[in-house]
């Protein structure tokens, strides 16, 4: 069997709401697309029917590949033990289960491959989104893009199409906490943004807790800035700097006046605030351990419980 040119790898956590919705755009897509293209469905741990219904497609139509996780490993993983299965010759396409990426766009995708660029990415023009969640969204990017040390387009997501060596070099990346916009970045060669409007996600509620979107904010951080770590020595500097300018002011006030007697409230004040930039310096250190301890272990970044490829279960 000849292998296909393009892969569409969509994670998918509990979207037994969309899944129908999903599969029809994506056949008529492959229906009037002009290459041959197989699409890799990653099940992160769903608790409702999802893994079923990619079980029940993947067994009788060869186009969709089912991969089931063990348990939720969270989206970036997932897309990861997507990329993995990839057999595309030329791209790979990637998107949300929920269609607020419109799969419709992989033409226009495909032409700027075509003319030469390793990865297009999409870039989020407006957000149908909350007010407060999109606020959050336009201050994180913007911090992000001031701090990093790669240059990660401002308010972009996963959602692109990345050319099979890409997706290869991707592959080989060994680490950890992964985050896929600034690994795709690091890599470097030659990409492009294209706009668009973030549709509304098409049904079912997001998937993304805060607590994933600030884990997801933090692997940002501190996998692709030095900016924390630096933050604590030049605050500790400062604190120094401004101790010895303290120390001139009194010992000449002392000169000058004589015998000054001097209150303790502003000695409270700085015992007090010296104590809370120590333990925040602390955190931001046991942030860099943290990811240290959790890469030496070198566990598998996914497991995988089943996988069907050409209608056959797999393992
Ligand atoms: N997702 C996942 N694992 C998770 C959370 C989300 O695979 O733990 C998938 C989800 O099914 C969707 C995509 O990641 O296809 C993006 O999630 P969602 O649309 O809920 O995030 P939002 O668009 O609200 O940021
Ligand atoms: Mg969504």
């Amino acid at each position: 069997m000849s292998k296909p040119e393009v892969s569409i790898v969509i994670p998918l956590y509990n979207e037994e709401a969309v899944f129908a919705e999903l599969i029809k755009r994506l056949n008529n897509l492959i229906d009037s697309f002009h290459k041959k293209i197989e699409v890799i469905l990653v099940d992160d741990g769903s608790s409702d029917s999802t893994p079923q219904l990619m079980r029940e497609l993947a067994l009788k139509n060869e186009r969709f590949q089912s991969v089931i996780l063990s348990r939720n490993f969270g989206h970036q993983i997932a897309l990861s033990a997507g990329l993995k299965q990839t057999n595309a010759t030329e791209a790979v396409f990637i998107i949300d289960a929920d269609l607020q990426d419109p799969p419709e766009m992989l033409e226009q995708f495909y032409q700027l491959y075509e003319e030469g660029y390793d990865v297009v990415y999409a870039i989020r023009k407006n957000r149908k989104e909350g007010f407060f969640k999109k606020l959050a969204y336009a201050t994180f990017y913007r911090i992000m893009v001031k701090i990093s040390y790669v240059q990660i387009p401002l308010d972009t997501g996963d959602f692109s199409l990345i050319s099979a060596r890409m997706a290869k070099l991707l592959n080989e990346m060994p680490e950890e906490s992964r985050y896929l916009r600034g690994m795709r970045s690091w890599l470097g060669f030659r990409q492009i943004g294209v706009e668009y409007d973030r549709e509304e996600r098409k049904s079912g509620e997001s998937k993304y807790s805060l607590k994933k979107l600030f884990q997801l904010a933090f692997n940002g951080i501190f996998n692709f800035s030095e900016f924390p770590i630096k933050l604590i020595t030049n605050l500790g500097l400062l604190t120094i700097l401004s101790s010895i300018g303290y120390l001139i002011y009194v010992i000449a006030k002392k000169l000058i006046y004589g015998n000054v007697p001097e209150g303790f409230t502003g000695l409270l004040f700085v015992l007090v605030l010296f104590g809370g930039i120590q333990m925040l310096s602390l955190g931001l250190i046991g942030e860099y351990v943290l990811r240290i301890f959790f890469q030496v272990k070198q566990r598998p970044l996914f497991v995988i419980k089943e996988k069907i490829k050409n209608k056959e279960i797999e393992d």
